[in-house]
């Protein structure tokens, strides 16, 4: 029998910890029932956190603590413990992201919204302050059967009235079992002609307590993968589909957009960057974070066996144009490596099924040896195979299977986000218990 969860952290520690990560909670209050929407249908045990709006006095108090991330501020993103409902329901949503914006000039402050309280002054004070979008539209054709919109025509102005103010991205959760693929088709191509630069194709998760868990199994996530190629070549924009299934930490750009400082430097998708202002680089994400973070970056890349390089002319902080996918961030990565001392022992790394053929990839890059295996997920069950949503109880059962058959490991690797800021799973289980069913010390990575 497992132990039971150790006590939560508090509100304030959590909203801490998602500010330093460059993650700012507004409020879990929304204005839609999206069927899909995981903060309906978690199991009762998930410790998942809901708040009300946040006073701005406290935003303008904590506001120094997104210093911790140098990457964009992420604002209505469900992406740490606090569900993030819809952001625009906040009634000082303009005041904070003017206090936002004012405290960091340079970065860039990306909003998730569904796009349904928009206003057209609102429209101009976001196009101003340089605000990105990114916009959950998710469906053109059963906005009240999905999202349960009852005002769909308003949203789809709103959305049409974005084009060519606001730089944003659309996403859709693609339901083909509820909306057919013709509808998936028709909103893609309503976000393309609304100006949106990129379209995110997004598999849906459904844990087995999600009453359309059964009819999610009939789709496989290669079917909905091969829909959005085929998107991308009818619709000619970016349409990047997630979970993205990579296989390796080679940096291949996925795309260059049109008119963009990558796309004047001569960048092509296809292109493999290998050195950032003279540095190697490991992965995908480390090459997209430092050309993202340097002024005038010096790219070596290669182009079908001929090494090329050049300038991307575009300041410190600013989008270069270029579009890939996230794998691998480096520095978890060496400290990973420095703490496992995966040179001298034998680790075990239990991770996701989507990051297994990634880990594997950087082990070669860097020659080392580590055996990797892919833990389904029981407390969750149905679909969901995110790290993120991996819990102790499933590294446990996975353990079981493993160890003692073939392979006895010194160390095991337990994919950090998982845990919170005190070693803690969704179920508040310690990573300690680990320890003690196994006998094996853990190594966060
Ligand atoms: S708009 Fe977002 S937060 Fe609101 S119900 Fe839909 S998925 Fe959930």
């Amino acid at each position: 029998m497992m132990p039971g969860p150790t006590p939560p952290p508090s509100i304030e520690a959590l909203l801490y910890h998602a500010q330093m990560q460059g993650v700012l909670p507004l409020t879990s209050c929304c204005n839609m029932q999206c069927i899909f929407c995981s903060n309906a249908y978690n199991p009762d045990n998930c410790e998942v956190f809901a708040i009300p709006p946040r006073p701005l006095a406290e935003i303008k108090d904590s506001i120094l603590w997104l210093v911790g991330s140098r990457g964009p501020v992420v604002i209505g993103e469900s992406v740490t413990r606090i569900n993030e409902g819809e952001p625009l329901t906040h009634p000082e949503f303009l005041g904070i992201l003017q206090l936002v914006r004012r405290h960091y000039p340079d970065r860039s402050i990306k909003v998730t919204t569904n796009a349904s309280l928009f206003t057209a002054d609102l429209i101009e004070q976001i196009a101003e302050l340089n605000i990105e979008l990114m916009v959950s539209l998710n469906t053109v054709g059963y906005r009240e059967r999905v999202m349960g919109d009852k005002q769909p025509e308003t949203t789809l102005r709103n959305v049409e009235a974005l084009g060519g103010k606001v730089r944003f991205e659309g996403s859709i959760v693609s339901l083909p079992f509820v909306t057919g693929w013709e509808d998936i088709e028709a909103t893609a191509k309503f976000l393309k002609d609304s100006g949106a630069w990129s379209i995110r194709i997004l598999a849906p998760g459904f844990s087995r307590f999600h009453p359309l868990s059964k009819e999610a199994a009939s789709i496989t996530q290669d079917d909905i993968r091969s829909f959005s190629h085929n998107l991308e070549k009818d619709l000619k924009v970016p349409v990047l589909f997630e979970p993205a299934r990579i296989t390796s930490v080679i940096p291949v750009v996925e795309h260059v957009l049109p008119r963009s400082p990558a796309r004047r430097a001569g960048i092509r998708p296809g292109d493999v960057i290998t050195e950032v202002s003279g540095r190697p680089v490991l992965s995908r994400t480390e090459a997209f974070e430092l050309v993202r973070d340097n002024e005038r970056p010096r790219v070596a890349y290669d182009r079908q066996g001929a090494v090329y390089d050049a300038v991307i002319n575009k300041q410190r902080f600013q989008p270069s144009g270029l579009v890939m996918y996230d794998d691998l961030d480096p520095k978890s990565w060496f400290e990973w490596e420095r703490k496992s001392h995966v040179k001298r022992r034998r680790v075990l790394v239990l991770t996701s099924a989507p990051a297994k053929p990634v880990i594997e990839d950087a082990l070669k890059m860097r020659g080392l040896e580590a055996r990797v295996e892919a833990v389904p997920s029981v407390f969750f069950g149905g679909n969901i195979e995110a790290g993120g949503l991996l819990t102790v109880r499933d590294f446990a059962v996975a353990y079981g299977e493993i160890a003692g058959l073939d392979f006895d490991p010194d160390i095991v690797t337990l994919p950090k986000r998982a845990f919170d800021p005190w070693g803690r799973d969704l179920e508040g289980i310690s990573y300690r218990v680990f320890e003690e069913i196994t006998g094996k010390p853990v190594v966060f990575g």
